[in-house]
């Protein structure tokens, strides 16, 4: 009698000491990372990453040349197997990490011939379109889009790929660097203007400045509401850049809306926040290893910290309200992160009543709405704490073709603009 009781109360002591558990684990509200996220995400001290030695590699006779000797290159080994196939093998900055497996290299061939080319990761699968880009007046033009065969058993891809002597870039998305960001924001007409001052708000890890763009035509004396644009924490994500940057255009321009805009809102644009990341080709982190958009906690990271640095004291400047904020990310799908409707902001709800509107305006425009709670430690939470603000994490498709790409930035930009002008004339405040 004695031995089951015994088994008796020892069930009935681990079903108390579960349900204990289950309380305690519903009761605190830690966030530790997303489905998608590695385990230990959201510690950011700095981790060991692998730098990958810039060189050119020959293989095969005739021979083909794989150069990763660029900014913004990933190609950690290649070499011809048996079988004739091109083995291109692209490793990650450190491991365990997100499946964004960037790759950039040029490929040329001692005589035209067309080879097998293959694409195998180290802990990842394949996952974008490669892009074949061909000097054309000194430009890398996109001529091409490969047609991959997937192996879903190791998560390489297979393509072929005709080469001459000339060299062809072949990468996961454009190249925009942080060799190139200055260039790019000249050409698109975002600097060069007397509106916008270009800063420094501090240095990447590896001394990369971490570029800041104040963009207004408000005097120092009015009281005006910030807008913050914080993009490219996440190199590969390179729509969400590019929707970033037209976003500026659109803030820059010369039209009535955006004067407008200017000469009542205050711009802080952070467009690229991982520069180092950006030119030395990695999937997700900086040089210290560490995913950035899980480091508005901790703060362990410069690049974070340099945002942080720059934007903290406007809590303190009686002329200027933090108003909105946006960080821009791409993915496999066009979804806006907004902050719960049920959390209270000020202003409130401006992401709901902003997509109401660009819904409307492109009615072929697919767009999944997920919102979250607070607790994350990305950096539109960290705008919603620290300034109690309505902010929105807003990715873009990775395959979204450039026509629908500039088409809805524009139209998303001009309604922002006009929404927040409405709702900054709408604040009870002595503005
Ligand atoms: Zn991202």
């Amino acid at each position: 009698m004695r031995y089951p009781l015994f088994i008796m109360f020892n069930k009935y002591s681990c079903i108390l000491l579960i349900s204990f558990l289950m309380i305690s684990c519903s009761g605190s509200k830690e966030f530790s990372g997303f489905s998608y996220d590695p385990p230990d995400v959201t510690n950011t001290t700095d981790k060991e990453i692998e730098k990958q030695p810039a060189r050119v590699i020959g293989s095969g006779e005739p021979r083909i040349w794989a150069s990763n000797d660029f900014a913004g290159a990933r190609l950690n080994d290649f070499y011809m197997r048996p079988d004739s196939v091109f083995q291109l093998i692209i490793e990650p900055e450190n491991a365990p990490i997100n499946n964004s497996p960037w790759f950039a290299f040029k490929l040329w061939s001692d005589s035209a011939r067309t080879a097998n080319i293959e694409l195998k990761y180290n802990e990842g699968r394949h996952r974008y379109i490669p892009k074949v880009f061909s000097r054309i007046d000194g430009q890398w033009e996109l001529t091409d889009r490969l047609r991959v065969h997937y192996d879903s058993t190791d998560g390489s891809a297979l393509m072929k790929v005709h080469l001459t002597t000339e060299p062809k870039l072949i990468a996961a998305q454009p190249l925009y660097t942080f060799q190139n960001l200055e260039q790019t924001l000249q050409e698109r007409g975002i600097l060069g203007k007397s509106f916008t001052h270009k800063n420094t708000a501090g240095m990447s890890k590896e001394g990369r400045p971490i570029l800041q763009l104040d963009i207004t035509e408000v005097p120092e004396s009015q009281t005006a509401p910030v807008l913050a644009i914080v993009g490219r924490q996440h190199p590969p994500e390179v729509t969400g850049y590019l929707a970033s940057l037209i976003f500026l255009e659109e803030l820059t321009s010369d039209s009535e809306l955006a004067q407008r805009f200017r000469q009542t809102f205050v711009i802080k644009a952070f467009p690229m926040l991982n520069p180092d990341g950006a030119d030395m080709g990695h999937w997700r982190h900086n040089a210290g290893g560490v995913d950035l958009n899980r480091d508005w906690q901790n703060f362990n990271q410069p690049e974070t910290q340099a945002v942080r640095d720059a934007l903290t004291p406007l809590k303190e400047d009686p002329k200027r309200q933090m108003f909105y904020a946006i960080d821009f990310h791409s993915t496999n799908e066009n979804i806006f992160y907004p902050i719960n409707e049920e959390v209270e902001t000020s202003p409130d709800n401006i992401t709901q009543k902003w997509i109401d509107l660009i819904v409307e305006e492109n009615e072929d425009f697919v767009l999944t709405v997920e919102p979250f709670d607070t607790s994350s430690p990305i950096a539109k939470n960290w705008f919603y704490h620290t300034f109690g603000i309505d902010a929105l994490t807003y990715e873009v498709n990775d395959r979204i073709p450039d026509e629908k790409l500039g088409e809805v930035s524009r139209s998303a930009a001009r309604q922002l603009m006009q929404l927040l002008l409405e709702e900054w004339e709408q604040m009870p405040v002595d503005n």
